[in-house]
């Protein structure tokens, strides 16, 4: 808006006392904006009653992935994966919880043992992950989690402004390591390369998206390390064939690039 490049400032200072050319500027969450109406009709008792001590309220968990019915669910904070995939109908026909996003995909995963994990600030963070945006990314057993990361940090490479070195070189490097493990060509001491660089970007980048970035890195290698191993050997695409993963169906045309790229 300011005809500057997209970087992230120094704070303070903060937004609302100088943001947009310099002038107080607040962004209001919709979310907090939408629940307002019903706090002044029916009192904030009404809710507090809901949710837990800490994190009350409700609130919108959007799920999406391999549920019946993916969409946006609104209930209580503290509310579990298990009970929201219960309104969501359930994981899509026939298949089993494989790993899942609490908080999209800048939050350590999940797996099937934290499926009754409360859903509010504090026990997502005694579990080891973070609520933030309660984007629940579910993904069954055909997925390939080295193929989910590696998606993942396209993304945060492709995002990074490259205002400061751990995140833009950090990014690009992880990106190259998790592209070659997904194709089955990765070499010996990669995972602890895709460590070892996490560990460097994480608490030295200057935004959030830097640490962001390490999140579904680094909790993917402790609960799936295996497949992290298999791709020095395999690739993703024959221990997991996309078109079983795939929520739609393949075109005879992407069939053919698929089964000849190898990987993705
Ligand atoms: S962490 Fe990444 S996105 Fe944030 S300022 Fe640094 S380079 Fe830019």
């Amino acid at each position: 808006l300011e005809g500057r490049r997209g970087q992230p400032r120094l704070k303070p200072p903060f937004p609302a006392t100088a943001g947009l050319y310099a002038r107080p500027t607040v962004v209001n969450n919709v979310e907090s904006v939408a629940s307002v109406p019903q706090i002044i009709n029916r009192g904030a008792d009404w809710f507090t009653s809901m949710g837990t001590e800490r994190s009350s309220g409700n609130g919108l968990f959007s799920l999406s992935g391999h549920v019946t019915r993916p969409g946006q669910y609104e209930a209580p904070l503290g509310i579990t994966l298990r009970e929201l995939i219960d309104m969501a109908g359930g994981m899509r026909n026939g298949h089993k919880l494989k790993f899942w996003t609490p908080g999209g995909s800048s939050t350590p995963i999940f797996t099937e043992e934290h499926l009754d994990v409360p859903l509010d600030y504090e026990s997502v963070g005694a579990a080891g992950s973070m609520l933030g945006t309660r984007a629940l990314q579910i993904f069954d057993e055909t997925t390939s989690v080295v193929r989910a990361v590696t998606r993942w940090t396209e993304f945060y490479a492709h995002e990074s402004c490259g205002k400061c070195t751990p995140c833009r070189e950090g990014t690009y490097w992880l990106k190259q390591v998790l592209r070659r493990l997904e194709q089955g060509k990765g070499v010996e001491g990669d995972i602890e390369t895709l460590l070892d660089t996490c560990d460097n970007i994480l608490g030295r980048a200057f935004c959030a998206l830097g640490d962001g970035a390490t999140s579904c890195i680094t909790s993917a290698i402790k609960y799936f390390r295996e497949e992290f191993e298999a791709g020095m050997h395999t690739p993703a695409s024959e221990l997991f064939p996309p078109v079983r993963s795939a929520l739609f169906e393949y075109t005879p045309k992407q069939r053919g690039a698929l089964s000849g790229a190898g990987a993705h």
